[in-house]
């Protein structure tokens, strides 16, 4: 791809709304020089002097709101309401970690038997930033405000659909006052990931994809010796009990696979609900979901948008088509038209079927019914993935027992698995490794440095 022009399309019209030049090889090795450079001065920069850069990065996101969601609906196909929240996300994250990043990042002290001893968080120097195209602006922010903030540099290589994204991100750290080449977007693709990382600048990679995107990286990366943390997909359960508030439950759980058009890691795709309540259940699910006003995302009634391009939809009917070969039932939905999918619930699927066995990153649901509390866990721990997991009941000290018995990055009662800045977010199993927001996230781009004196 280094030389082909990229064009980024808007997914529900079709229409290419700009066509970006690839940068080459040499100008990314001056890119990734000048990274290096601008952090052996922003590194000296105060903590409370990044934080202030922070602090305004936010502001400046609140005051282009509008601007930036459109260009997400534009490039990706997002609701635009939805697009609108991730913006004002966004600036949470921001404005958390201009509060708390000085805590974070003060040194610990440790009693020892020397006269002090303590850790150091020094920052690492310039990370490169692999990123999706699904949450094209929460996905960067979650990586650059506090890695940045921790005093490294960051190259973001965006998802080749989402550059006009990446640019304007680009600038909103340019307009917050950010100093040259502390955040730089690059124009390239994934054939120059490699040569990147081999670049003495970049010290470490965080990648946000596909298991195949994060193996091929973190591969590249470890032969390096380089730091790399990987967030990939996932295929959350949402495990109603007998006992749950079942009203309650309903409107979560279609939030927890429908917002986004299904397009989310932490989307609650596999249904699991005991079956003595599956059918009505199910039935309510149904109605619900034929309720949900698909169409225009530019519309602001608009819940279910587009696919983010027309071959995720046909991957996606592909997922469908072979789960109902093998025995799926269609309860509603099932079909596409260009890059949009309907609103989908399967039920009687089972483990061998792709809906439950894989990734399903569209508006689908697949619903597998359980006798008992052990069936449910069977179930939910079946699965190559570990990114999380929601339990619906209200016996919370049953659900509470269980928790240790569950494989995954997080427990969710009650409620969708949702990201937070405040709290860890991560995965286990093919889900990957490493944790980002809260002090954990702020962590992961440092240097703890051991400091010993007699
Ligand atoms: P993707 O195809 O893996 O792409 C992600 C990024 O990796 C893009 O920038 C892509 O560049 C790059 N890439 C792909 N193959 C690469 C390679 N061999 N070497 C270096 N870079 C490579 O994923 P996607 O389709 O954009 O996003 C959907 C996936 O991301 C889903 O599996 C989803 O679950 C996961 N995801 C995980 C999280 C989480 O927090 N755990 C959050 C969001 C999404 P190009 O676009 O240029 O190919």
């Amino acid at each position: 791809m280094s030389n082909e022009t990229v064009h980024s399309v808007n997914p529900y019209s079709g229409e290419v709304i700009q066509s970006f030049r690839p940068l080459s090889v040499e100008e990314v090795a001056v890119s990734a020089a000048r990274a290096h450079k601008a952090f052996l001065a922003w590194r000296k920069v105060p903590v409370a002097e990044r934080c202030g850069l922070l602090e305004r990065a936010s502001e400046v996101l609140l005051s282009r709101k509008s601007e930036l969601a459109q260009t997400i609906t534009a490039e990706m196909g997002k609701p635009i309401t939805q697009s609108l929240a991730e913006i004002e996300k966004c600036a949470w994250v921001c404005r958390y970690y201009a509060g708390e990043a000085p805590s974070q990042l003060a040194r610990t002290l440790i009693e020892t038997d020397a006269d002090r001893s303590y850790v150091r968080y020094d920052p690492l120097g310039t990370v490169l930033a692999v990123m999706p195209w699904n949450y094209p602006f929460w996905q960067v922010f979650r990586f650059a405000a506090p890695t940045l903030t921790a005093g490294n540099t960051a190259l973001l290589k965006h998802a080749s659909n989402v550059w006009l994204c990446g640019e304007a991100i680009e600038s909103v750290f340019r307009e917050a006052g950010y100093p040259e080449g502390v955040f730089r977007h690059l124009k390239i693709g994934s054939d120059q990931v490699e040569a990147l990382l081999d670049h003495p600048a970049v010290k470490a990679v965080s990648l946000t994809g596909s298991g195949g995107a994060g193996s091929a990286v973190a591969r590249a990366a470890g032969s390096r010796i380089k730091k790399s943390l990987l967030e990939l997909g996932g295929n959350n359960a949402l495990v109603v009990f007998d006992d749950a508030d079942l009203d309650a439950a309903l409107e979560t759980c279609i939030q927890a696979r429908f917002q986004n058009t299904g397009q989310s890691c932490i989307a609650g795709k596999r249904l699991l609900v005991h079956r003595k309540i599956a059918d009505g259940f199910v039935a309510a699910l149904v109605d619900r979901v034929k309720a949900l006003k698909s169409g225009d995302p530019e519309d602001p009634d608009t819940y279910i948008g587009v696919l983010a391009r027309e071959d995720l939809a046909r991957d996606l009917e592909a997922q469908y088509q072979e789960s109902v070969n093998k025995g799926a039932h269609t309860a509603c939905g099932g079909k596409r038209d260009g890059a949009f999918f309907e609103p989908t619930i399967l039920t009687g699927v089972q483990p061998g079927m792709p809906a439950f066995d894989q990734e399903t990153f569209g508006p689908l649901l697949a619903v597998t019914e359980f006798d008992d509390e052990d069936e449910a866990l069977d179930l939910l721990g079946n699965s190559q993935y570990g990114l999380g997991v929601s339990l619906f009941t209200r016996d919370t000290a049953r659900a509470e027992r269980l928790v240790p018995e569950i494989e995954e990055g997080a427990v969710f009662i009650n409620e969708l698995v949702k990201s937070d800045p405040r709290l860890p977010f991560g995965g286990v199993k093919a889900s990957g490794y490493g944790r980002e927001l809260s002090a954990l996230g702020i962590r992961e781009f440092v240097n703890a440095k051991t400091v010993y004196i007699v």
